[in-house]
């Protein structure tokens, strides 16, 4: 009984386990370089990998992919760990570094100097390049591609050593220089970098490139589909050439396969870890949590759900080429999240005094809220409601336009939750002439579900009360980018002229209901008619900070 193949990987798993290759297992990795925090397009190939071993019954490794030393650090393989395992996916025993192998990677790359099929080279990167050829033109074989396989014994070892500069001389395999296949034009398999590495200190100073020890990695550890994005298409007879002449005659257990997947790209968004991390690097935002950041600790930090973004990922789908997904179907995916589960609670954003005049100066109700309509379970609270409260400066118009239902000069509103309030006086400073509050009296036989007035009102509005209510911090985010079309192009410089200078507004004066005193950091609440909000790490005691995660407007359509 094979699960249901829902997209084109699925259906090859499906296809070898039919035919019992690998003996029926189906085994996965996770790969990532710890040179950054993960992000959105992460998740992808995080709920792809660890998903399908999931389903198959089988394993998925957690490996990192720590070859180049020169980008990587403890934070980010740290930070790794914990966005896997808050995203929901467990590698049990199973998590490795491809420095474990540097040992073994060096006897494979001996093994193919002693078979004649790789060689030290000591043309210059410049060189290199020149000799590499083009699409259109073959290239042409390094005058250091005859040397022996005693020399090439000889000076590889001394590379180890470190008798050599940086970058002086290079391994490569030797393949084809005219094949048409560029990454087939013998390719450097070890470079001389002396970096200090997270994790094997100085005891290296040549470092594996990623096309070869990425496949060797996969086969030592046992992977049996090795899934990458589609850009490392053309590299996979290079992948099957170093498997095929590094293994051939070792008793593999299975032989790892690369399929390769489309990238997620989202519009507004910023993908690729080097513009992600300059946008660290050079303060465009606060880390690499800050909530604006597609990272899997922005998203957390902002208010998003591990469970909204394995729905996300499972929506998405997993496709054969390249396109872009409107980031409102993520923020659909949020929504559809806390529709249910987020309590939904008053707070004023902008706030404007109202003060009702036939209201007792002394009195304050208590007034019945349910916490969430759609899930009657959440139970009800209470809410103080008095003389003076405040509503959204937006909730009021001196000049209103037709069917304008919130309160203005003479015009009625219900205060959700409380009563119908009628506003009869706007007070205004007197030097700007900015209304700064109004005046208003209640019907007392309007009072939510007790309403004996028989009275229909069109509008509705949130409030709190100013004796009662609790300041507050709100951050209301924007896409980073204005521009939907965030075209990963690497090479694009100009990329930073199409950030959103509103993409942070604080608002340090706002107002909630008193039912969120110590609310703690990470939790989510409606805040009704606004949209959805997320308690910072940032609140004190005295002041919450809440990130909004999204607002309750959708723009996602099928
Ligand atoms: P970036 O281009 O952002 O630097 P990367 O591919 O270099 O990403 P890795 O740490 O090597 O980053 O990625 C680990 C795994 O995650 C790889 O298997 C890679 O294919 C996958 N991955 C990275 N970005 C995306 C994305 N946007 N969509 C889907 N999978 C991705
Ligand atoms: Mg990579
Ligand atoms: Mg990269």
């Amino acid at each position: 009984n094979l699960p249901q193949p829902s997209n084109f990987i699925k259906n090859i798993v499906n296809e070898d386990l039919k035919m019992n290759k690998n003996d029926g297992r189906v085994h996965t990795r996770f790969p990532p370089e710890p040179n950054g925090y993960l992000h959105i397009g992460h998740a992808k190939s995080i709920c792809l990998n660890f998903g399908l071993a999931n389903e198959y019954g089988g394993l998925c490794n957690l490996r990192f992919d720590d070859t180049n030393p020169s980008k990587e650090e403890v934070e980010f393989v740290e930070s790794i760990q914990q966005d896997v395992k808050w995203l929901g996916f467990d590698w049990g025993d199973r998590m490795f570094y491809a420095s474990d192998y540097f040992e073994e990677l060096y006897q494979f790359a001996v093994k193919l100097i002693k078979a004649g099929k790789a060689y030290v080279c000591d043309l210059s990167p410049q060189e290199m390049k020149e000799y590499r050829g083009t699409l259109t033109e073959p290239g042409k074989e390094s005058p250091y591609r005859s040397r022996s396989v005693e020399e090439n014994l000889d000076l590889f070892e001394r590379m180890r050593k470190g008798e050599f500069p940086n970058g002086s001389r290079v391994l490569r395999a030797k393949i084809d220089m005219a094949s048409p296949n560029l990454n087939m034009r013998d390719p450097v398999l070890y470079r001389i970098m002396r970096a200090t590495h997270h994790r094997t200190g100085d005891k290296w100073c040549i470092y594996p490139m990623y096309d070869y020890a990425h496949p060797l990695s996969d086969a030592l550890e046992g992977i049996t589909h090795s899934i990458c994005t589609l850009e490392f298409e053309d590299h996979r007879p290079l992948y099957d050439w170093v498997i095929d002449n590094c293994m051939q005659d070792s008793h593999l257990e299975s032989r790892p396969q690369q399929i390769e997947f489309a990238r997620l790209n989202l519009t507004n968004t910023v993908m690729s870890k080097r513009k992600l991390r300059e946008l660290v690097e050079e303060g465009y935002v606060k880390g690499w949590d800050d909530p604006r950041m597609p990272t899997i600790s922005g998203l957390r930090r902002r208010g998003y759900t591990p469970e909204a973004i394995r729905d996300f990922c499972d929506r998405i789908g997993v496709a054969k080429s390249n396109s872009t997904v409107d980031i409102a179907l993520l923020e659909h995916c949020i929504r559809e999240d806390l529709n249910s589960k987020a309590p939904r609670v008053m707070a004023v954003l902008r706030p404007l005094k109202v003060v009702i005049t036939n209201y007792s100066e002394n009195l304050v109700e208590e007034m019945e809220a349910e916490n969430n309509p759609e899930n009657p379970e959440m139970g009800t609270r209470k809410i103080p409601f008095s003389r003076v409260i405040y509503i959204e400066q937006e909730d009021f118009m001196e000049n209103p336009p037709k069917k304008y239902f919130r309160l203005a000069p003479g015009q009625e509103v219900r205060l959700k939750h409380a009563y119908v309030i009628k506003c009869e006086e706007v007070i205004k400073d007197e030097k700007t002439g900015e209304v700064i509050e109004l005046r208003c009296t209640y019907d007392p036989t309007t009072k939510s579900g007790a309403d004996t007035s028989g009275r229909k009102v069109k509008g509705t509005l949130h409030w709190v009360s100013a004796a009662n209510a609790l300041k507050a911090e709100v951050r209301l985010y924007e896409h980073l980018l204005l521009e939907d079309d965030a075209e990963e192009d690497e090479e694009n410089t100009d990329w930073k002229a199409k950030l959103n200078p509103n993409s942070l507004v604080t608002l340090n004066n706002c107002l909630v209901e008193p039912s969120l005193v110590g609310a703690a950091p990470g939790s989510r609440y409606q805040f009704m008619r606004q949209g959805y909000f997320c308690v910072d790490p940032d609140s004190t005691e005295g002041k919450l900070v809440f990130n909004r995660i999204v607002g309750l407007r959708d723009s996602w359509s099928k």
